[in-house]
């Protein structure tokens, strides 16, 4: 006879997925939350939620794919709300656009001022280098990629979301291996299953017609 095990404790991770623009941002978020790859993304702002269990921890993944970038200053400020919702973080660059990579170090130590100000605990960011199929115009070699995540205690992943579901899956693992039980918000019993698609009614921009 089966012997129920103790309820499964379900837990919540907010993840805000960040980049310059065109890097492969939504493609790596919809490659993991529906091992598709389409193509054409639009510049749509969701928070998506999605299930994955990572060692026996089921973990619910809300994830902020965020637009394009607009003007500077309206996009400082959001930035920084973004990064006060979120408690772990996806940067991804493409390995063939140098200055998508230059930006990283700056944006990671923002975020560590951010996040580790308030706590002792290492905030987990996972860097990723997206486009690897398109080899022949790489900028960006893999050393230097996994170089920077070391010097800043942070993962990487080399991935295609072009390609293969599989780059995209380990991202997400390799975040959810970061994540200490503790830091997330403990729930039971959430009924939430399968990919939801939320418009991020709290947090989105507030689009304005002036100047
Ligand atoms: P975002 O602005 O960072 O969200 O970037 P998108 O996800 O919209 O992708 C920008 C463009 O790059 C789109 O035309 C995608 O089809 C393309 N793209 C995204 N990922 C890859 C990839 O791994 N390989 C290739 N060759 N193209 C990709
Ligand atoms: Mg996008």
């Amino acid at each position: 006879m089966e012997v129920p095990g103790p309820a499964a404790l379900k837990v919540e991770a907010n993840v805000l997925v960040m980049g310059a623009d065109n890097v492969g941002k939504s493609a790596l978020t919809v490659r993991f939350l529906t091992r598709r790859f389409i193509g054409e993304y639009g510049d749509m702002e969701f928070i998506y939620s999605h299930n994955l269990t990572v060692d026996g921890r089921e973990i619910l993944f809300h994830i902020w794919d965020v637009p394009n970038s607009q003007e500077q200053a309206e996009e400082g400020s959001l930035e920084e709300k973004r990064i006060q919702w979120a408690d772990s973080f996806v940067l991804v660059y493409s390995i063939c656009d140098r200055a998508s990579f230059n930006i990283l170090p700056l944006k990671i130590q923002f975020i560590k001022a951010a996040k580790e100000g308030q706590s002792q605990e290492k905030v987990p960011i996972v860097i990723v280098g997206n486009k690897r199929d398109l080899h022949h115009q790489r900028e960006v070699s893999s050393e230097e990629g996994r170089l920077l995540a070391l010097s800043l205690d942070c993962g990487f992943y080399e991935v295609s979301a072009a390609e293969a579901y599989h780059g995209a899956l380990m991202v997400f693992h390799g975040l959810a291996e970061r994540i200490p039980d503790h830091k997330l918000a403990l729930k039971k019993g959430t009924g939430i299953r399968g990919i939801v698609k939320t418009m991020s009614a709290v947090f989105a921009r507030k689009r304005t017609d002036s100047l």
